[in-house]
């Protein structure tokens, strides 16, 4: 998807003014470009219909550059349909909060228990796990691991005390959350593999029961086409008052996200973005579009290296953007932290432009890192505080030095100094560019 759009807007920038055939063939690549990232059809149509709309209208008229102004256009009408604005879990008056989770199986729905429960412990919550799924042999258990790492109370049937009704689980422990004081409730409950009638029904049924605060409809991102007809079938079944997204961390460009939002008008509250237990974040909408778009998702990143690297070393930083003084030093020690923060091909994802080096992407490894670590190392102090003293001879010697080659010092240097292009620009507080398309 990303790839497509960034292609088709960057073409449409190179345009003064605007004839409506430019707009028509802009909003027919648009189409396409979400009908191949598995968007609805019917979300792709709203979506080309408010563009066209809108991209022939005044605003665009008037527009000193009419192209930039609908690639604005294509970003607003993103965030609409993502949702507008972040929403987070409504806590109940009277506690506890209960939050149910539903979805299919496989869906990610145990994990985001565990996920949602260690955030909610960290911000002076005392939530409960309650495991209502008692369809699978070792659902229990694996609810009971996720609570053990997500150091929270897990509320689970005893063993062998007759066939599990998970209604009747669930309901005991909201009793029991009331007793001990626990202030929210996840209701973490059973799934197949396809839509399935009775399923529908036990969730349904766990839900007039327990009368949740929220009902968190959890949906794997990489799902496709079949999003629609699912999230459908959870609306009608069971309804929801919020989406989740998981397995954002894979292939998924956002397709699933646009119809599930659209199409059942509900928000999509978070993401899920990998196994472990802090790969969950507040889903942005405008960030999402943003990371559609392929503008990279530097917020994000930043959040996620702070979590992951001690605060000093952050707020150090994060004073360097300020003051524009980004060295190599600091290039150096921003990429060994991202190594730290965990996932490295994630964060590499959400870096501007990065869409467009998918290929090396692929082909990151940490070998890579170890080089750059050693041309770096190879320069002298004033070298790394300066960038600009690297004329010819030195960069020789420093391949020498490094057992690299000159091309590959030439190489570091050029991504030091785009990296460097954007930290001035984040500094500043606008939105970075990539390059060709201006910024927005
Ligand atoms: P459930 O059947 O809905 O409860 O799904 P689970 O929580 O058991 O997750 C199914 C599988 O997907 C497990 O192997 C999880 O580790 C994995 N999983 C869950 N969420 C994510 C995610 O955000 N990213 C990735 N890569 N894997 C995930
Ligand atoms: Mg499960």
């Amino acid at each position: 998807l990303s790839d497509r759009l960034t292609q088709t807007l960057a073409g449409l920038r190179s345009k003064g003014k605007l004839t409506p055939a430019d707009v028509d063939g802009t909003v027919r690549e648009i189409r396409r470009a979400l009908l191949e990232a598995d968007v609805a059809l019917p979300v792709v149509k709203d979506f080309a219909a408010h563009v066209r709309e809108r991209a022939l209208g005044d605003e665009v008229n008037r527009a000193l550059n009419p192209a930039q102004q609908v690639v604005q256009i294509v970003n607003e009408e993103l965030v609409r349909i993502l949702g507008g604005d972040t929403r987070q879990i409504e806590f109940a008056k009277q506690p506890p909060t209960i939050i149910m989770l539903a979805g299919l199986q496989g869906a990610g729905k145990t994990t985001l228990a565990g996920k949602l429960a260690k955030r909610l412990a960290g911000e002076k919550h005392t939530p409960l796990l309650v495991a209502a799924d008692l369809q699978r042999p070792n659902a229990v258990t694996q609810l009971q691991v996720v609570g053990q790492q997500a150091g929270v109370q897990v509320y689970a049937p005893e063993p062998g005390n007759g066939v599990g009704d998970p209604v009747r689980v669930a309901t005991d422990a909201v009793r029991f959350a009331k007793d001990k004081l626990h202030d929210v409730v996840i209701i973490d409950t059973a799934g197949r593999l396809g839509v399935d009638q009775e399923l529908m029904k036990q969730a349904a049924d766990i839900r007039r029961a327990t009368n949740p605060d929220e009902v968190l409809f959890v949906i794997d991102a990489m799902i496709g086409q079949d999003a629609v007809a699912t999230a459908n079938a959870f609306q009608e079944g069971v309804d929801f008052t919020g989406v989740v997204l998981s397995k954002l961390d894979g292939d998924a460009r956002g397709g699933a996200a646009l119809s599930v939002a659209q199409l059942t008008g509900r928000p999509i509250m978070y993401a899920s973005t990998g196994e472990g237990l802090d790969d969950f974040e507040v889903f942005h909408p405008d960030r999402m579009a943003k990371r559609i778009l392929d503008m990279g998702d530097i917020l994000s990143l930043i959040e996620q290296a702070q979590k992951a690297f001690d605060e000093d070393e952050a707020m150090e930083i994060a004073g360097k953007l300020a003051t524009e003084n980004f060295t190599l030093d600091d290039f150096l020690k921003q990429m060994q932290q991202l190594r730290k923060a965990g996932n490295f091909k994630k964060m590499m994802g959400m870096l501007p432009g990065m869409g467009q080096m998918k290929e090396a992407l692929e082909n990151f490894d940490e070998r890579e890192l170890v080089r750059t670590e050693a041309i770096i190392q190879s320069m002298t102090k004033a070298e790394r505080q300066n960038p600009k003293l690297l004329n010819g001879s030195r960069r020789s010697r420093i391949a020498r030095g490094s057992g690299r080659t000159v091309t590959d010092v030439n190489e570091l240097v050029k991504r030091f100094e785009q990296a460097a292009k954007m930290m001035k620009t984040v500094a500043r507080g606008g939105t970075p560019q990539i390059p060709g398309m201006g910024p927005m």
